[in-house]
């Protein structure tokens, strides 16, 4: 065994297992995607659930002063009857000054019936764009989807592709420094591996001592102290 090969395979094995963490990275990332575009379509539909509700509402307030009229309209009326039974000027009065105001409090109640036929006029024109906002929602869903799909089937088949490299590569270690390494990958998996960064770990930046650096030039596996990465001498 050549002492080359400990940082070549080091190399090779850092670069595929960073290969396979992206691409679990982008693997993790559809669902994560199609999860938003879930989120969105169910905002739309609340959106358009509450222009439902705000219809229902606006046209009930209105019915409900529609039934108020006609109930003052036909009290107004009762009123009206009871005129020619007054005894005496004074009972007449009183009750064409009541009849009076009611027929004022009708004309409030009729202006209150029109705001509210507006105001249902108007919540409905809100009913038009969140159903579009629906449409629009379901149609990126599905795209994400279809998307997403596609993209998992590729990367799938890709990580399949690194997965069979890397154990081609760790089948190549020296068998002495197999151990240390499946340890350190098990626990940190691609960060577990630096390349040397002039005098310094490439993944902590921990200056190294001239021991580390002497065992690393004659090709021992050296691994560094601030954060136990396996280290290897870049190209
Ligand atoms: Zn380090």
């Amino acid at each position: 065994m050549s002492l080359a090969v400990t940082a070549d395979a080091l190399r090779t094995l850092h670069r595929l297992h960073r290969q396979l963490a992206d691409l679990r990275d982008q693997l993790a990332a559809g669902p994560r995607r199609i999860a938003a575009r879930t989120q969105q379509l169910r905002a739309a539909e609340a959106g358009h659930a509450a222009a439902l509700d705000g219809i229902k509402k606006a046209k009930l307030a209105a019915d409900q002063k529609q039934l108020q009229l006609r109930s003052a309209e036909a009290k107004i009326l009762d009123l009206e009857g009871k005129l020619n039974a007054c005894k005496t000027n004074r009972e007449y009065q009183t009750l064409r000054d009541q009849i009076a105001a009611d027929r004022m409090a009708t004309k409030v109640l009729e202006d209150e019936i029109l705001e509210g036929l507006e105001r249902v006029d108007a919540v409905k024109k809100e009913l038009p764009p969140a159903e579009s906002a629906i449409a629009a929602a379901r149609k990126l869903l599905a795209e994400t989807k279809a998307e997403v799909d596609g993209e998992t089937a590729r990367l799938e088949a890709e990580s399949v592709r690194v997965g069979r490299d890397l154990a081609a590569a760790e089948a190549e270690l020296p068998a002495d420094s197999r151990e240390l390494y499946q340890r350190t990958v098990k626990s940190k998996g691609a960060d577990g591996m630096a390349a040397v960064d002039g005098t310094s770990c490439g993944g902590c930046f921990q200056q190294l001592t001239g021991n580390m650096l002497a065992e690393l030039a004659m090709g021992r596996v050296v691994h560094c102290r601030g954060c136990g990465c396996l280290l290897y001498l870049p190209r």
